[in-house]
């Protein structure tokens, strides 16, 4: 019998119930893992087991590619229609819509983000991308190409790639599996993917509305357990023709040496970044701090875009440095389903002390910490806005990823100086530019080796406009038409009109 979570919400932000199953989702069906083993899934604020999720193994990753395979060949790829496809992922949408509430509880309770931002981004912004590739998935088309001899006719088909393997963490759990499944899906493809250990519960209840949906057994599957083990199988496995993942640059790495010694899958990364956010002089103050804020310290600074180095103009340092501590000290931490509460705990135990670390690592460096820099209570992996000043381009708190609320404020002289500090990083995820001059704000945004910039702002997302990285913050795109090409194999047909040899 497949595990089972049952769980009444009874909380100042919602009151509801969740029931669904939290075994591996194998073609259209709930079963257990091969080995019968489980995992514990822990709320980051209590540190309490709330439940616990089928261990899949590798025995597991291959019944569930064989499912998918079966489904591509028989029910889904070039068996099912653009309109077809187009239709189940409406229906999808629509079945979030009505799951939306519940969809943002389980978000809260498994990841430990405020209810306010899992309903209003998470699970808003998940909603509007399956719209979004619901809209593509009757409107893929290739071309038709010219050439000197009029006998010849060559034209390109644009045909989903089979079975794909997606990897996805614990920062957006549900927003990365939409941005995983919903461009593959919209192309034909049929799916294999691993959650984040710490947070696979809204995938596991997607499964269930996927069913509802009607989408055939097999076009979806999840199979919940480890990296080493079920992420290793993914990346290795020689039916899987892509592989798609968001997380540490580390591990990236590890997925294309696996990629490369399987079958040469496709690889697309989503990684990490130690985005630069750049205040000139001439900025809108008031409203470069707001943004600033947002920027670093939402989803407790557990974003891969996080703006974590701020780059200050000198005339404007003291006094940004001032209005930005003034609003740091506002953020409100506390329990995420509590009313008013701006910052939840961090996702674990490992990730609580591995920002910790950072800190420590700062203070050792010679960096000042201006704010925070402490644990908040002693129950939930909670840490204070932390705001580092006088630190030095060398210290691991400005060259490497924190993923927590911590960031360092940094002078600049001159465009040209901040350009020099803001690309002097191995990543080029985002970037943000503040300045009222608007061809100072495009003639820096071009030059910042980024895939994103924000101009007056930050963190805006939509699902039509890609988002990945530079650099060693990824390769390919997520979102918006770019996301499409990374699971068509483009295929070229050259037809002889009547030239004989
Ligand atoms: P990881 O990159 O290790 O985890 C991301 C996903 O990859 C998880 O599903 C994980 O499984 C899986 N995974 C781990 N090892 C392998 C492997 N060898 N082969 C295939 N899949 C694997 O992130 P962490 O959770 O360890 O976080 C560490 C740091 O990574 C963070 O502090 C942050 O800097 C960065 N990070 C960046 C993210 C981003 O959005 N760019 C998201 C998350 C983390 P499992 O859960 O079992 O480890």
């Amino acid at each position: 019998m497949p595990t089972h979570l049952s769980y009444e919400f009874n909380t100042p932000v919602y009151k509801g119930s969740t029931s669904f199953e939290t075994g591996l989702f194998i073609d259209g069906k709930f079963v257990d893992g091969s080995t019968g083993s489980t995992i514990d899934i822990i709320n980051p604020a209590t540190e309490q087991i709330i439940t616990s999720v089928s261990e899949g193994t590798t025995a597991d990753v291959d019944a569930a590619v064989a499912a998918a395979q079966r489904a591509y060949d028989t029910v889904w790829g070039l068996n099912a229609s653009g309109l077809a496809r187009s239709n189940l992922l409406w229906k999808l949408a629509q079945a979030m819509e009505a799951h939306a509430d519940e969809l943002s509880a389980i978000e809260v309770l498994d990841n430990g983000k405020t209810f306010g931002w899992a309903s209003s981004t998470d699970v808003a912004l998940s909603i509007n991308v399956v719209k979004y590739y619901a809209g593509w998935a009757d409107k893929l088309t290739g071309q038709t190409l010219e050439q000197t001899d009029s006998k010849l006719l060559a034209y390109t088909r644009h045909e989903p790639i089979g079975v794909v393997g997606q990897i996805i963490p614990w920062n957006f759990p549900l927003l990365m599996f939409v941005w995983k499944i919903a461009p593959a899906l919209a192309t034909g493809n049929t799916i294999v993917l691993k959650p984040s250990e710490f947070t696979p519960l809204t995938a596991l209840r997607m499964c269930t509305l996927i069913n509802e949906s009607g989408f055939p057994p097999g076009v979806v599957n999840v199979v919940t357990g480890y990296g080493h083990t079920v992420g290793v199988a993914i990346s290795s496995h020689m039916a899987i023709q892509k592989v798609a993942f968001t997380g540490s640059t580390l591990v990236g790495r590890k997925i294309m040496e696996a990629a490369a010694r399987s079958n040469l899958k496709a690889v697309t990364l989503e990684l990490g970044g130690k985005s630069p956010n750049i205040i000139f002089d001439d900025a809108d103050l008031e409203q470069a701090v707001k943004w600033a804020t947002h920027g670093l310290f939402w989803n407790h600074g557990q974003a891969c875009c996080a703006g974590s180095r701020i780059f200050v103009q000198a005339s404007v340092y003291d006094s940004f440095l001032e209005r930005f501590t003034e609003k740091a000290k506002q953020i409100k931490v506390g329990d995420p389903f509590d009313k008013g509460v701006d910052q939840g705990p961090q996702i674990s135990q490992n990730q609580f002390d591995r920002v910790m670390g950072y800190i420590e690592s700062g203070k050792n460096d010679g960096a000042k910490i201006h704010l925070g820099g402490g644990r908040v209570g002693n129950e939930g992996y909670y840490i204070e806005p932390t705001i580092f000043v006088d630190a030095k381009p060398e210290m691991r708190i400005v060259k490497e990823e924190i993923f927590g609320p911590v960031g360092v404020v940094i002078r600049f002289e001159d465009e040209e100086d901040v350009i020099r500090q803001a690309n002097d990083t191995m990543y080029g995820l985002a970037a943000a530019v503040f300045s009222k001059d608007i061809n100072r704000a495009i003639e820096t945004a071009h030059k910042l080796k980024t895939g994103t910039v924000w101009v007056n702002c930050y963190n805006n997302f939509h699902p039509g406009i890609p988002f990945g990285g530079f650099k060693q913050s990824g390769i390919g795109r997520e979102m918006g038409e770019y996301a499409l090409h990374h699971y068509t194999n483009v295929k070229a047909v050259h037809i002889n009109l009547g030239n004989v040899l």
